[in-house]
């Protein structure tokens, strides 16, 4: 079943959690345990790891994990174990029957951040050319998605970090906007220190003075949604102040004029009402950021995850070319993408409108180069399907999906509004959940399929700067768990497609590397071999003797005229802004010792011992008018739903603002909350904003 066995340990490899893609060494300690090593030859991290790291090898453990698939015989019946012929067999002809039924689209697929390239790859090839179906998306246009739009409409292509991480301590200025590197990843605290060691300024912007926020010159903290005008403020400040590079924006850019126009309607005093923060703060973070030689911005989840994220980000991308920080070393904009491989998982075909190389599905060229790597007629490519949130929103309805193939992913608690999406993922005719652990998705399925892990499997991801790096297999899974490879070629040879879907993960890559040729992210001359002789390989890399390209974007920009486009954007208000009945924003976000939505990190003892269960953050005027003690539970109630949780009571959060984590189930569900207003362009729910009322709550 396997295509190779283990190697002898001590074995390389990476952190199975967040894009930062710590490297690590695999050992073998007491009583035959997996055990984590320093590894302190690998330049991101240097051996640094979180306890989230640290802790991974739990996960290999039998009694945390699936072990052999299970079905449920009848709607509302148990899962009972099922051997793999059988599962394949319900799986391949549920499948079949409702393509028959209802059409190609009428299956869907939905896959996640968190597979490697050759899965991300594979998975998208079989809805294409074995499913035929337009409808597949994943979690991570609920993860990076407006950046990736943002950065695309400004300069031609996307790259979370078009420069490498230790670009950033040789920055004179650094504005970090929604992003909490310090809780979500803790290795990366060393650039940011190590900024500010060199002189460097560090600004950060966030509703709640973080642990981030802590080690800044300047905190700002908007209310929820204020970014967008934040970033306006800052640019008709420098435009005022006489601190736009004329000759940059002369030379190599596009729409100045519109984009000064549409600043120069945020006078200081303006964006103080509409975000809270001082016009003083304001004009201190122009002057530090104008006046440094060098800056860079980099957005994260808060400013991305909101119904104008797009336009958020392109007004932060505004004020980076207005000062001539692009296109030049240590300057720039960038995207701390979360998952670990957010990056890769966006480039090879997973997305809805994208074929791998990151080439547009709708790109006749594009569809003609693909075709032909797949052996299949251009035409019978479908065109773009739904968006991740629009996809759960329709399942189970007369003209949705059907039957739905999902892996990698537990939207039951991450996705918005995740009351409705779980009544959606209900009324499916099939639910297949391919995962390594019994999730609170895969227990609603009719079909769960025990999938290999990180350790178990070869595979590359691609980290936040655009480095593919080799996540090598170190242990032979337990029997009767498969890797998703083989998961794709079984079903594809019964639904009558026999060939092109390899097992062998390098052989997947290979065929990637020829899929990608040509693209924006092009990956043709990176090898496993390469990656492992170089400390990974940063895309695009044309040719096997290209060197790689660390820094985006130095001669040209890769739009049309080779010039980067200002936005020119306003400020909107959020989807939903409090108002009598739901008076306090709620914003949304991440705690240490958890990751995502939990499913992993949730079953290791030492991270839920360090973070057992929500809470509801809140400021100290605010608890004292609700009669709300720490520790009490209070009640959170949106329009969509209800959550429960714990009071922590702090002068670190905005007194209009409530913060929780998102990464558990049950009564404390964050997402049971959360609004799922789409950003037009990138599709991107309003995760970071909404509006509440909290009372306190009886112990529930
Ligand atoms: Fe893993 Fe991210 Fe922690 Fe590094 S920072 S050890 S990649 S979770």
């Amino acid at each position: 079943t396997s295509p190779t066995a283990a190697p002898a340990p001590p074995t390389d490899t990476h952190c199975p959690y967040c894009s930062l893609q710590c490297g690590m060494r695999l050992g073998v300690g007491e009583g035959t345990k997996a055990e984590v090593l320093e590894r302190p030859d690998f330049p991101v991290n240097r051996g640094a790891l979180c306890g989230k790291g640290r802790s991974a090898p739990a996960l290999l453990a039998r009694d945390v994990r699936l072990t052999g698939p299970l079905l449920r015989d009848r709607p509302g019946g148990p899962l009972r174990a099922a051997g793999w012929p059988e599962a394949l067999d319900r799986v391949a002809d549920g499948l079949a029957q409702t393509r028959e039924q209802h059409g190609p689209d009428a299956v869907g697929v939905f896959g996640g951040g968190g597979l490697t390239n050759e899965k991300a790859y594979l998975l998208g090839k079989f809805a294409r050319v074995v499913l035929r179906t337009a409808n597949i998306d994943y979690n991570g246009r609920f993860c990076m998605s407006s950046a990736a739009a943002a950065h695309r409409k400004a300069f031609g292509l996307d790259r979370g970090l078009p420069f490498p991480l230790d670009d950033i301590p040789r920055t004179g200025c650094l504005i970090l906007v929604g992003g909490n590197p310090a809780e979500t990843m803790p290795p990366a605290v060393r650039y940011f220190r190590e900024l500010r060691e060199n002189g460097g300024r560090l600004i950060v912007v966030d509703p709640r003075r973080t642990r981030t926020a802590e080690l800044a010159d300047l905190h700002l903290q908007p209310r929820p949604g204020g970014d967008l005008a934040l970033a306006l403020g800052l640019l008709h400040l420098v435009i005022a102040d006489g601190l736009v590079d004329k000759d940059f924006v002369a030379e190599r850019t596009t729409g100045f004029e519109a984009a000064r126009e549409a600043a120069m309607a945020h006078w200081p005093d303006r964006v103080e009402r509409i975000t809270g923060v001082p016009a003083h703060q304001l004009r201190e973070a122009a002057r530090l950021f104008g006046t440094a030689a060098t800056g860079m911005v980099l957005t994260a989840r808060g400013p991305e995850q909101q119904s104008k994220g797009t336009d958020t980000v392109g007004a932060w991308i505004d004020l980076c070319l207005a000062t001539g920080n692009s296109g030049r070393p240590y300057a720039g904009y960038g995207c701390l993408t979360g998952q670990g491989n957010g990056q890769g998982g966006r480039e090879h075909g997973q997305k809805a409108d994208q074929l791998p190389g990151y080439r547009s599905i709708e790109d006749p060229a594009a569809r003609a180069h693909v075709a032909g790597v797949w052996g299949v007629q251009a035409e019978s490519i479908p065109g773009p399907g739904k968006s991740a949130y629009e996809l759960l929103d329709d399942l189970g309805r007369p003209d949705g999906v059907r039957a739905l193939l999902l892996a990698g992913s537990n939207p039951a608690v991450s996705a918005p509004n995740a009351g409705h999406v779980t009544e959606r993922l209900r009324a499916l005719d099939l639910l297949v959940v391919a995962d390594l652990v019994l999730s609170e998705t895969a227990r609603l399925a009719d079909v769960v399929l025990p999938v290999t892990q990180w350790a178990e499997e070869d595979g590359t991801t691609t980290n936040l700067e655009g480095r593919v790096i080799l996540r090598r297999r170190a242990f032979d899974p337990p029997e009767g768990v498969r890797s998703e490879l083989w998961v794709l070629r079984e079903l594809a040879a019964r639904l009558g497609v026999a060939t092109g879907f390899p097992v062998d993960a390098e052989e997947a890559f290979d065929e990637l590397r020829r899929a990608s040729a040509g693209g924006d992210a092009d990956y043709a001359g990176i090898s496993y071999r390469r990656i492992a002789a170089e400390d990974g390989v940063f895309w695009p890399c044309p040719a096997e003797d290209h060197p790689g390209t660390r820094r985006l974007f130095l001669d040209r920009y890769a739009t049309p005229d080779g010039r980067a486009r200002f936005a020119a954007v306003t400020h909107r208000p959020a989807g939903e802004e409090p108002d009598e009945a739901y008076p306090l924003y709620l914003t949304t976000g991440r705690v240490l010792a958890q990751y995502q939505s939990g499913a992993q990190t949730r079953r290791v003892a030492e991270l839920t011992e360090a973070a057992p269960g929500p809470f509801v953050e809140l400021h100290p005027r605010l608890a004292e008018r609700l009669g709300v003690a720490d520790g009490e539970p209070v009640a959170v109630t949106s329009r969509r739903g209800r959550a429960v949780a714990p009071a922590r009571i702090t002068g670190a959060i905005r007194a209009d603002t409530v913060f929780m984590p998102f990464h558990w189930p049950g009564a404390g569900r964050a997402n049971s909350l959360t609004n799922p207003a789409l950003d037009p362009v990138s599709r991107m729910p309003e995760f970071k904003v909404c509006a509440v009322r909290v009372e306190r709550a009886e112990q529930e």
